[in-house]
């Protein structure tokens, strides 16, 4: 996959990109992130890249021309059927799905804003897509870039060690995921649950949706309404509800 940002803050991405599954995609050449800085393009000896807002008000805004030309430059770089993206404020939520969607595309342009934000005409004219990382303001869309980049490439084929662990990540399955534990087996008379020390894979199975689903049902319910239970994830639920009842009334 071929990634371009762009962005006024090349060296963010650039640092970022170097650690992490996503340098090691990076390295094996899994991946290619590069940068294009619309500062390159600025039409003055000062590079500027913003001005003040028609209508006036606070703030400024990044100006048509330095960012259409680095967003042409990136898109020649980038193959055919590759998405434009704005990261902003006010676009789509990014989810577990998204990623899933746009790990397929070949390639994708990424567009961090700074300031107010950008000239709304060159949104009408260079970008397909708008995705907000949250209901929440950032300063610029260089992070939310790299939140989408490092979701999006761990579901590439063969970038992460083990392709089980991101099919069984919190959202995979409509579902959080389940609790970890690792050596010790106890710790400051904090134990392992034992049905994970027994070897019984199906009983590990079956404790694992159960508390996938109680974890849900108890911090992110509205996710089990847009999903069918089977009627072993039911059953399991409501063994998890009881055993809950149960934990709480041998605790008064
Ligand atoms: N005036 C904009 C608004 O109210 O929606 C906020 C602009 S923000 C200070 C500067 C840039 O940060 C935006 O252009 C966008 O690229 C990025 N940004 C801020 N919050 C974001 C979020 N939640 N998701 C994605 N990008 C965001």
């Amino acid at each position: 996959m071929h990634i371009e940002v762009v962005t006024l803050f090349p060296a963010l991405v650039a640092t970022a990109s170097r650690v992490g599954v996503t340098g090691r995609a990076v390295e094996r050449g899994q991946v290619t992130v590069g940068t294009v800085n619309p500062r390159d393009y600025a039409q003055d000896v000062h590079g500027t890249v913003d001005d003040r807002p028609y209508g006036g008000g606070p703030g400024m805004v990044m100006k048509i021309e330095p960012c259409r030309t680095a967003i042409r430059a990136a898109k020649a770089k980038l193959p055919e059927g590759s998405p434009s993206i704005y990261l902003a404020a006010d676009g789509v939520p990014f989810t577990q799905a998204k990623a899933a969607e746009l790990a397929k595309v070949p390639g994708m342009l990424l567009l961090a804003g700074r300031y107010e934000g950008v000239d709304e005409r060159l949104l009408e004219m260079e970008i397909s897509d708008r995705i907000s990382i949250g209901d929440y303001v950032l300063s610029g869309g260089e992070l939310p870039a790299l939140v989408l980049i490092d979701a999006v490439l761990r579901l590439l084929p063969g970038v992460l060690g083990d392709a089980e662990s991101a099919a069984q990540d919190s959202f995979s399955a409509g579902l959080l995921d389940w609790p970890h534990y690792t050596r010790p087996e106890g710790f400051e008379g904090h134990a392992v649950p034992p049905v994970l020390l027994g070897g019984d894979h199906a009983a590990i199975r079956r404790w694992r949706l159960k508390q996938a689903l109680g974890r849900t049902w108890t911090l992110r319910p509205e996710l089990l309404e847009s999903r069918d239970l089977s009627a072993e994830e039911r059953r399991l639920l409501d063994e998890y509800k009881a055993d809950l009842g149960n934990t709480q009334g041998s605790s008064r």
